[in-house]
């Protein structure tokens, strides 16, 4: 017999999460540029939750509403000094649910 929760889909898992935002606290922030580095540009592909996009400029802005935490983005940006990265406050952020 097919069991409901394994057979779903990863985008059906991450679907099941919940996240409260911190209205004006964004943990994650971009640092002010003129162009994005290569690492910047990627995290616009790469954020598995979409978190990143280019704007009309061509510089790379954040929405962290809907950020699993995963770190990917502080790995290849906080270094550099490209990105600012916290944990959110507690109480906020990311509720998984089959986490
Ligand atoms: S921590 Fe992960 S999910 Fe959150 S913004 Fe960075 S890459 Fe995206």
């Amino acid at each position: 017999m097919a069991n409901p929760v394994t057979n779903l889909r990863v985008e059906d898992k991450l679907y099941q999460n919940r996240y409260l935002v911190d209205s004006g606290r964004p943990h994650i922030k971009v640092r002010p540029h003129e162009q994005p580095s290569a690492n910047l540009v990627a995290l616009t592909l790469v954020c598995p939750a979409k978190c990143y996009e280019s704007n009309d400029k061509g510089q790379v802005e954040i929405t962290a509403d809907g950020c699993m935490e995963c770190g990917t983005c502080r790995v290849l940006c906080e270094a550099s000094g490209e990105i600012e990265w916290n944990y959110p406050r507690g109480g906020f952020g990311v509720l998984f649910k089959f986490g």
